[in-house]
């Protein structure tokens, strides 16, 4: 077996210690999962469950108040030694793109961080708009001048330029209307049987977690009532609340 890319061991983040006499407020509570390379695990849960925060551990953004973590089989370490190794895509890419600069200079502008050269970033960021399904032509444009559907598959773009062993997508579909969704979904799956990254894909959404998920973690005020493989899920949730949240899709 592969060794994971992501390892969380026991995480729990509190938030406002003080603000709650000093109990605080756990919003992640003691949650363990390992992500393989090339592999997806869906984050379900209703709003409040906690994805996000666990989605900014793995992503390094937010320092768990107890456990650990481990990244490609080593301490997770300083998040400058990880640059171009983690990358995350949104909900809104409005967040991730700058509307003054043109497409093409947001995608390659990872690469810029990493010292790479104008024209090998050049290149490569025409490489991935051909990648993503847009072409070259789109590096001229503006992210205003796109449609949603276009403006995440920039963004995504933009995620993959350093080729990144691991992602989180934090309800990346979820603005997009269902035929879109469905396109980005495929396009995501494609990506990661070419660059083999693991990814964490969180939605509130389990119709959207089937397309692309190989496993599925259920959280529920800041655990896990149920991780398992989405052919089982898919069948029979164990999990009461699982199943509560299967019927909500019909
Ligand atoms: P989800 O992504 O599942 O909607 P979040 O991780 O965003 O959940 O939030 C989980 C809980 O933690 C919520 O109750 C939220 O209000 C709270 N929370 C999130 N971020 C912060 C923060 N920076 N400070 C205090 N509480 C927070
Ligand atoms: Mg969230």
């Amino acid at each position: 077996m592969t060794a994971p890319v992501v390892e969380l061991d026991k995480i729990t983040v509190t938030y406002g210690g003080r603000l709650f006499r000093g109990e605080g407020f756990q919003a992640v509570k003691g949650i363990s999962l390992a992500i393989a390379p090339g592999e997806t695990v869906g984050l379900v849960g209703e709003s409040g469950s906690g994805k996000t925060t666990l989605g900014r551990v793995c992503l390094g953004l937010q320092p768990p108040s107890a456990g650990h973590m481990r990244f490609g089989g080593a301490p997770f370490g300083r998040l400058r030694a990880r640059r171009g190794q983690l990358s995350v895509v949104l909900q809104h890419p409005e967040w991730a793109l700058n509307p003054r600069l043109s497409c093409g200079t947001s995608i390659e502008e990872p690469l810029m961080i990493l010292g790479v050269g104008a024209e090998e970033r050049r290149a490569r960021g025409t490489e991935m708009l051909e990648a993503v399904g847009l072409g070259a032509s789109f590096a001229d444009r503006y992210p205003g001048q796109l449609s949603g559907g276009q403006r995440q598959r920039v963004a995504i773009a933009r995620a993959l330029i350093t080729e990144p062993r691991f992602i989180v997508f934090d309800e990346a579909v979820s603005a997009l209307d269902v035929s879109v969704q469905a396109q980005v979904l495929n396009l995501i799956r494609e990506l990661q049987d070419q660059h083999g990254f693991g990814a964490l894909f969180i939605s509130h959404d389990l119709a959207a977690t089937r397309y692309i998920c190989h496993r599925i973690a259920v959280m529920y005020h800041g655990a896990f009532v149920e991780v398992a493989d989405a052919a089982r899920f898919y069948g029979v949730p164990e999990h009461p609340y699982s199943r509560k949240l299967m019927e909500a899709i019909g």
